[in-house]
């Protein structure tokens, strides 16, 4: 019986299994990490060519299953936690970094990709399956309808890759949507610095709020005009039109204004 609080869709398709498992590709020396294994579809193969996993599962009766499976003996921790509020950091060992991967619980997706982003410095690579509407948005540009803040702050830490697109069918109880595989591969070097991620979240909120305004209108609660045409801006953009080094550069003059250190 699938739980729907806990955004709980299975999948039941084993081409699609084979599919993502095979995108992954886990090797025996990694040091993999599972989000939300559920009843253990994509668990049980990665676990059997990696020969051992993370997994970190909210629901308690599926957590217990997992334990007790006879099949994945040995080759699973489980940690019965929230992935929203996890430290993956634990989870590192020595310069091995890590690879995660799921099918997320889509009601929770964007804040836990949020979440996952702040430790994208530990991370070599990521692959999760979510509604195909919010790959779209991860991997869109400007210009793009579907381009806006998680876009912005997910292609500032990562290479955004769509993978695959799945159909509902391919899911036990289907989802309402459809579905997408998307890799995201951290930079090791990031293309543009950011001096606070949080000037860089707050002026992508206040600019992606009023997305069909110019610059000039959409972010005078935080520049001037004038500060906006010494940063280089072109008053009469829109926020959608700008690149993610456009709000890099936003970030770091407000960053300078506020007086913010690194963060
Ligand atoms: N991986 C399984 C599969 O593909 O069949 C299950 C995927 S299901 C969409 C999402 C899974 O995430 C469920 O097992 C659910 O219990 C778990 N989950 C929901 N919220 C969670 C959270 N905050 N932290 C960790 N796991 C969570």
């Amino acid at each position: 019986q699938a739980r729907k609080r806990f955004g709980q869709n299975f999948l039941s398709d084993d081409y699609i299994i084979g599919q993502i498992v095979s995108a992954i590709s886990p090797q025996p020396s990694e040091t993999l990490v599972e989000i939300g294994p559920g009843l253990a579809a994509l668990t049980k193969p990665v676990a059997e060519q990696s020969g051992h996993l993370n997994v970190v599962e909210l629901d308690r009766d599926l957590a217990e299953r997992l334990r007790q499976r006879v099949d994945l003996a040995g080759k699973l921790t489980v940690y019965e936690a929230d992935a929203m509020k996890f430290d993956f950091a634990t989870l590192q060992s020595g310069e091995k970094k890590l690879r995660i991967f799921g099918n997320l619980p889509y009601n929770i997706s964007t804040p836990l990709i949020f979440h996952l982003l702040s430790f994208s410095g530990l991370i070599s690579d990521m692959h999760f399956m979510l509604q195909k509407e919010v790959v779209q948005r991860m991997a869109s540009g400007p210009g793009s309808k579907a381009y806006g803040r998680l876009s912005v702050m997910t292609q500032y830490y990562c290479q955004v890759i769509p993978v695959l697109e799945v159909p509902p069918q391919s899911f036990e109880p289907a989802p309402k949507v459809d579905s997408a595989v998307v890799r995201l591969e951290p930079y090791t070097q990031l293309p543009y610095r950011a001096k606070s991620i949080k000037c860089l979240e707050r002026v992508c909120r206040e600019a992606f709020n009023q997305r069909r305004k110019t610059l000039r209108n959409a972010l005078g609660q935080l520049f001037s005009p004038e500060q906006l045409q010494v940063m280089g801006m072109d008053l009469t953009l829109r926020p959608e039109q700008l690149s993610v080094a456009d709000y890099v550069k936003l970030a770091n003059g407000l960053a300078e204004m506020a007086g913010y250190g690194e963060s």
